[in-house]
């Protein structure tokens, strides 16, 4: 039970910022049997607060001056944004990074525990969250920080490593993607900037909260592309190793898709097209994707890349944080189910992936 020990059988959910990564939690909530979508707090009647109503969310105006805009929008209001706060069990904010931070008060007047985005600082929260790395530290925290995209990619590749064969350094240059598909005023367009320019970035700390003791030194740049960040790490590990060994330590987690030789998918274009033939709900890949060949070894130096897809990642984080702050299973039963629910996890050949996931959606909804 979290700290302020309100716990119904359904934890009842309300996403404040309904936008890239409010709309793919609110779904992935709806999604589970033990958790359901009270309501969605939004700043404006734009097409996400269409697509809200359609799939039966009641929304709030986050800004309440701003409720008539919806009526003259056709979109019923069903209250505002705290009374949203005050109703539900917990809050997952996902409004723009730094609003979550000024959220906080909000919150705690209400004594309604909030997860954060890994756009706010760590101290936003009580911990920094990765399920597959740290879920325990979540159990009793009322306020939860789900790091960032980046941060869980690189998190999740980290944690088997370090278990398998201890890590002595990590080294991560990180190519990201100049912003989201609909976010048309980012860029670079034309250019490929060191951003940030001062290294190391400040990825490797990101990463320190979730693994405080250990070695990361990361690079960041910036790229003209929308479709996913691509990074390039190594890694010395504390053990020799041989890259079919790590190779099936990768392979063993659901939430690693190791890109199997012979299926031509030779960046991120082509991993975006796989998950969008396969039927995946926006063409979201929830999973790390490591190209398997690219997995080297040199002694006890591992090299690899891997594609993040940053609108996704996180998602299933964020729901098996609600679970370890209700303290509602532990982290394998958790993991599992968030999966199973959602359709992570992609193995061998991946043509049927998705009618799999689908029957089980449909079998277990
Ligand atoms: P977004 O801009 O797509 O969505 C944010 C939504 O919040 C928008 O709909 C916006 O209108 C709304 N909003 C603005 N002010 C608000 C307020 N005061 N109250 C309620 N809603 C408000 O942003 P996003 O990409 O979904 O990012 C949200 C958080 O998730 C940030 O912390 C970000 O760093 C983090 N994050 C983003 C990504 C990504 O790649 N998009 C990946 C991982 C984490």
């Amino acid at each position: 039970m979290v700290g302020y020990g309100r716990v119904s059988a359904m934890i009842r959910v309300g996403v404040n910022g309904y936008g890239t990564i409010g709309k793919r939690v609110a779904d992935a909530v709806e999604a589970q049997p033990d958790m359901e979508i009270i309501g969605v707090a939004k700043t404006q009647p734009n097409f996400e607060a269409h697509t809200a109503v359609k799939r039966g969310y009641p929304m709030y105006a986050a800004i309440p001056e701003r409720a008539p805009l919806f009526a003259e929008a056709g979109i019923e209001v069903a209250g505002e944004v705290d009374e949203l706060v005050a109703e539900a069990d917990i809050i997952v904010d996902c409004t723009p990074s730094g609003i979550g931070e000024q959220n906080r008060e909000l919150y705690e007047t209400h004594h309604t525990p909030a997860i954060f985005q890994g756009g706010e600082s760590a101290d936003v929260a009580d911990v920094s969250f990765n399920a597959r790395s740290n879920f325990d530290a979540a159990r009793d925290a009322d306020y939860v920080r789900v790091v960032s995209c980046n941060t869980t990619g690189l998190s999740r590749v980290i944690a088997p490593l370090e278990e398998e064969y201890g890590v002595e350094k990590v080294r991560a240059t990180l190519v990201r993607r100049g912003g989201d598909p609909g976010q048309n005023s980012r860029g670079p367009i034309n250019d490929i900037l060191p951003n940030p320019i001062k290294v190391p970035s400040h990825h490797g700390p990101d990463v320190k909260t979730i693994f405080p003791d250990l070695e990361i030194d990361t690079l960041g740049l910036k790229v003209p592309a929308t479709l996913m960040h691509v990074h390039a790490l190594n890694v010395t590990l504390g053990d020799d190793v041989t890259g079919a060994h790590v190779r099936q330590l990768l392979e063993d987690e659901d939430r690693i898709y190791v890109i199997p030789e012979g299926l031509g998918i030779d960046g991120a274009g082509k991993l975006k097209d796989l998950a969008l033939d396969a039927g995946r709900p926006r063409g979201d890949l929830w999973e790390n994707c490591v190209w398997g060949e690219s997995i080297g070894v040199n002694g006890r130096d591992l090299y690899l890349f891997q594609a993040i897809h940053q609108e996704s990642d996180v998602i299933p984080e964020n729901v098996d944080a609600i679970r370890a702050m209700f303290d509602l299973e532990d982290k394998e039963t958790s993991m599992q189910r968030t999966d199973r629910q959602l359709g992570v996890g992609i193995t061998g050949d991946p043509s049927g992936f998705s009618e799999q996931a689908r029957a089980e959606f449909a079998d277990d909804d």
